[in-house]
């Protein structure tokens, strides 16, 4: 059965990138009802940290993209490189090389001189006459000859030829295995059918396929993603906004928009834009992913985002958006049901972040009027309707949104005046802005005496 594998070094959050190759991943697992493996790539000790563990966790944890196995870490399988690179030793597949490191600068200084490819000329490969107690690296010993073949499922068959690369240390001095060898044994013990990963791993393929051949694993299939531009065309970076995905939520956008965005970014059916998971999980195939570069188009994550805060059941964007309350340190337990201000504001506002600024006079007294619309609304000519609306309001039996209404355009006809001398005044005293939802489905989530205590603060 189908196992994949997301294997993220954790040496910072779990950025754009990362999270497509995951999702892709993910998918794959998920349309043939295998497994998918979290294994965390913390041998480089010095740049993995704690914080970015947590970080990568808490956004496959937030994407949704949950793993059948792990996470493993790397850290913990040392003893298991070790009995394999001593395997190799017995078997005579690899070797320890006491080549020093100023033997090997001198000759890689020689090969770039006379225009070749810095290279390890094999020098310890057969010799028998190590010296006691020096310092060595284990190599492996790379075929001198043959080509090895990739069949990728993106990029299509690679062809490399075994006089490109030279023997890989597999231990450094100081007893530690290197990355390609984790890597190998990682992808042999977990049973890994499909490595999907990012396209800068393609130079490592080659060489942990000789790897796996020599321990005898099976080699598994290949889909090497390709790269995620920025808007500009240059390689995506800080620069060109949000790169990590937990500032994806922080800036209001739902796991389920991300996603969709990233499912598009480098992959497609048909011309079909959204796309549920479990729709995606339908379609997804590793061949449909695109070879070339995507580009990051943030109006598209804006127009998915917009789709999904309406489209969603309410309860749903409700529990995101009450998220961005709490981050405000804002209590919502006192006022309208979330759902009620996801009807009314979800076609109003591009991120949930938004929805929440735009909604804090629910639950909170706004601190003072907007300068601009009380400048142009509370004037003198106002008070009247202020008055007297604020009257046909509390005199309401029922507060309801037609109820609500009629007060409005009676006090307007009373008034002998249009309908915006009379609502924008009162939106102005009800909201604190210029700007909201109808008046009716405003002033509904609202209490009554509350809305006639913020007329009285209008009338000041
Ligand atoms: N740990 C590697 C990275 O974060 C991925 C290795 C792999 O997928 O084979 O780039």
């Amino acid at each position: 059965s189908i196992v994949t594998r997301f294997a993220p070094s954790p040496t910072g959050y779990l950025h754009v990138g990362g999270a497509r190759t995951a999702l892709y991943s993910w998918l794959y697992a998920k349309a043939n009802g295998g497994q998918f493996v979290l294994r965390i790539e913390d041998t480089d000790i010095e740049r993995s940290t704690d914080e970015a563990k947590q970080a990568i966790l808490e956004g496959m944890e937030w994407l949704g993209l949950h793993h059948d196995v792990g996470p493993i870490y790397q850290t913990d399988r040392f003893t298991r490189y070790k009995e394999l690179i001593q395997q190799l030793l017995d078997e005579g597949k690899a070797y320890k090389c006491f080549m020093s490191v100023a033997e090997l600068d001198a000759i890689r200084e020689a090969q770039e001189k006379a225009g070749e490819k810095p290279r390890y000329p094999g020098t310890w490969r057969d010799r028998t006459d190590h010296p006691a107690d020096a310092p060595y690296v284990i190599r492996f010993k790379n075929p001198l000859d043959g080509d090895v073949v990739i069949t990728d499922h993106v990029r299509g068959e690679i062809r490399i030829s075994n006089t490109e690369l030279d023997d890989l240390i597999i231990q450094r001095t100081d007893g530690t295995p290197t990355y390609n060898f984790c890597v190998v044994v990682d992808d042999w013990d977990m049973g890994i059918t499909h490595v999907v990963r990012g396209e800068d791993h393609i130079n490592n393929t080659p060489r942990q396929i000789n790897i796996l051949e020599a321990l005898g694993a099976p080699i598994p299939e290949y889909a090497h993603v390709s790269m995620i531009l920025g808007d500009d065309g240059k390689k995506l970076s800080k620069r060109h906004g949000a790169v990590s995905v937990m500032q994806y939520r922080d800036e209001g956008y739902l796991p389920q928009a991300v996603l969709n965005y990233l499912v598009r970014l480098g992959w497609s059916h048909g011309d079909q834009e959204v796309f549920t998971v479990d729709e995606m999980v339908a379609h997804f195939s590793l061949d449909n992913i695109s070879k070339s570069a995507s580009a990051f188009n943030t109006e598209k994550l804006i127009w998915l985002n917009q789709h999904y805060m309406k489209s969603l059941p309410a309860e749903e964007v409700a529990d995101a958006l009450a998220w961005h309350f709490t981050q405000a340190d804002v209590n919502t337990n006192n006022g309208p049901a979330l759902t009620d201000i996801v009807a009314i504001q979800a076609d109003r506002v591009k991120t949930l972040k938004e929805m929440a600024d735009i909604s804090m006079y629910f639950y909170q007294e706004y601190d003072d009027f907007d300068e601009k619309a009380a400048k142009k609304h509370l004037r003198p000519v106002a008070r009247p309707a202020l008055e007297l609306v604020k009257t046909n309001l509390l005199a309401l039996n029922e507060w309801t949104a037609e109820n609500i209404q009629t007060a409005i355009n009676q006090t307007a006809e009373t008034l002998e005046v249009g309908m915006g001398k009379v609502g924008m005044p009162l939106r102005v005293a009800a909201t604190g802005s210029g700007n909201s939802p109808a008046l009716d489905v405003t002033l509904v989530l609202l209490d009554q005496t509350q809305v006639g205590q913020r007329i009285d603060k209008a009338l000041e």
